[in-house]
């Protein structure tokens, strides 16, 4: 797969996109306090069949360093425009890895950054060193972190994995779509393919693990060409010799581009019939996860992948328990609401015209 030109319309609505995303984020009104903003304990199912306790904390953070992204939230939880102090994200680190009396057992730490672990100007070098041997010392066996992929680069591996030891590192990068205007303009992010699977390499040679996250229905897609893109996308990564892949229903949240457009009536989430028809698809494919913090949340603000009363609770559920036992028969089959669900081509022409009358309708201020 090669890269088209872009035309310069699509240019057009990518330049106003990230400078839309970036004006509608908003720094907190006070800094916000650094402890993790998120812990929790549960066990996980590997694809070996081995069970592990695993340990999820988000750091609170300074945020993305380049949050361009038409959806995502994070910068809503942390204290991103604020000013950062790096030697803060290693003291929760320490907080985080000393055992307390009754904590839960677990071998897995997952430690996110809402933003990119590998990114000098998130987290710096020697903080990222440091967090290495704390970590080794700290008795995990398995590390999960999250970036961009730009910065997962043999350079900034290396040391890293060689302060680890004996630990083994899983990257999450959130690649969204393999198509390069769904990823590039649609979702916003800076990821180009070359650059992907360049990580993707530097972390086959130092026996890193990827973790590669597909989004469903970004903003301006209809539900039909969702569910085209989500296949096609597992099928390159699949392609790529990728084993781990979730997919990530969007869910609409405040000061992003998405809520814009929802709230104009420019934008819905996808549909949970539509989830279920792309996890169907992929499945054919290849086993994957369901990011379930998308499908339903302790955020009552955020607006989520939804269907009729009656079904909507069992679909999540359904997903759910898919995403434990990768076995299709747990997926839903019917309900009265579930509409007729046709994969449609991405034709971007097409997506790109709809894309600039939707900003138009929203009567988006795109700033100069
Ligand atoms: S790169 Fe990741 S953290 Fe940054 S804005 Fe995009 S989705 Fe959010
Ligand atoms: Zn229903």
């Amino acid at each position: 797969m090669t890269s088209s030109p872009r035309s310069d319309t699509e240019t057009h609505l990518r330049r106003s996109l990230s400078a839309l995303s970036l004006h509608l984020r908003q720094a907190p009104e006070a800094m916000r306090p650094d402890v993790p903003r998120f812990v929790s304990y549960d066990q996980l199912r590997r694809t070996d069949g081995t069970v592990v306790g695993r340990k999820k904390v988000i750091l609170m953070s300074g945020g993305c360093s380049v949050p361009t992204c038409t959806m995502c939230p994070f910068t809503n939880e942390n204290n991103y425009g604020l000013h950062r102090a790096p030697g803060a994200l290693l003291a929760q680190v320490d907080a985080v890895l000393a055992r307390t009396t009754g904590e839960p057992d677990y071998s897995m730490l997952a430690l996110y950054n809402d933003g990119s672990f590998f990114a000098p100007r998130e987290i710096p070098v020697d903080v990222r060193l440091a967090i290495a041997e704390r970590v080794a010392a700290a008795g995990v066996t398995h590390l999960v972190v999250e970036s961009l992929p730009q910065f997962v680069t043999g350079k900034a591996l290396g040391p890293f994995v060689q302060r680890l030891g004996p630990v083994a590192l899983e990257i999450g990068v959130g690649l969204q779509s393999s198509d390069d205007l769904v990823r590039e303009t649609l979702v916003n992010t800076r990821i180009t393919r070359p650059v992907f699977e360049r990580a993707l390499a530097a972390m086959r040679e130092h026996g890193v693990v990827p973790k590669i996250y597909l989004m469903i229905k970004p903003p301006f897609l209809t539900d039909g060409e969702a569910i085209t893109d989500v296949v096609q996308s597992v099928a390159y990564v699949r392609a790529l010799g990728v084993d781990g892949v979730t997919l990530c229903p969007t869910r609409v949240s405040r000061n992003t581009v998405a809520w814009q457009l929802y709230e104009n009536g420019q934008y819905q989430p996808p549909n949970l019939w539509t989830v279920v028809e792309a996890v169907r698809r992929a499945h054919e494919a290849a086993a994957v996860r369901v990011a379930c913090i998308n499908l339903r949340g302790s955020d009552f603000e955020s607006v989520f992948p939804d269907s009729c009363p009656d079904c909507a609770d069992g679909i999540v559920d359904a997903l759910l328990r898919y995403s434990e036992t990768g076995d299709p028969a747990d997926l839903p089959t019917s309900c009265g609401c579930r509409p007729a669900l046709a994969a449609v081509p991405l034709d971007h022409g097409v997506i790109v015209e709809r894309g600039l009358r939707a900003l138009a309708a929203a009567g988006t201020q795109v700033p100069a």
